[in-house]
């Protein structure tokens, strides 16, 4: 798992929806498309998800209408993602320690795929419980990831995971 890389399992060209449709709009695409989660794209590089928790959660155990409550109001944002040369376990740890089960994977500011708690199991159906097992003994350093310093809070292209914790290059080398 260590030698398969992100990039060789993801899902290509993920369907990517504007943050300006209604929920409604989205559960359909995600009937005929078959999948459980949509991109939503916010601006040139910030992107957003939308899952079926999402909208039976926030939408349909709220009462609200889905025929009119837009996708940019229920969905998570900011995301973490991944790059595409991140390794399979690598990939598993971050779903784990955060407690999802989709990573969308951006190169360039682009979301070229998506990576999914089932490609994993797919491959290696031990892995996912693995992970969790070592997760608190090994504490791996895991590099190319994006997202928000936990200490911080800014965003960084390139995070660095230590101890359960992910830190922007700067507060990485303060703790050293
Ligand atoms: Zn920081």
């Amino acid at each position: 798992m260590k030698e398969i890389k992100v990039e060789e399992v993801m899902t290509r060209n993920p369907i990517i929806i504007e943050k300006e449709i209604s929920i409604m709009d989205a559960a359909k695409i995600m009937k005929i498309e078959r999948i459980g989660s949509l991109i939503v794209r916010l601006s040139k590089n910030e992107y957003g998800i939308i899952t079926e928790r999402d909208i039976i959660y926030k939408v349909v155990a709220q009462g609200l209408d889905p025929a009119i409550t837009k996708v940019e109001t229920v969905m998570t944002f900011p995301i973490i993602t991944i790059g595409p040369d991140l390794n399979l376990e690598d990939a598993a740890n971050i779903m784990w320690k955060h407690r999802i089960r989709r990573l969308p994977v951006v190169s360039d500011g682009k979301i070229i795929g998506i990576l999914t708690e089932n490609d994993i199991i797919r491959l290696s159906p031990g892995l996912i419980e693995v992970t969790r097992e070592v997760f608190e003994q090994t504490q791996p350093l895991v590099s190319g990831v994006r997202g928000y310093c936990d200490k911080c809070r800014k965003y960084d292209e390139n995070l660095i995971y230590k101890a359960g914790k992910y830190y922007c290059q700067e507060c990485f080398h303060k703790l050293e």
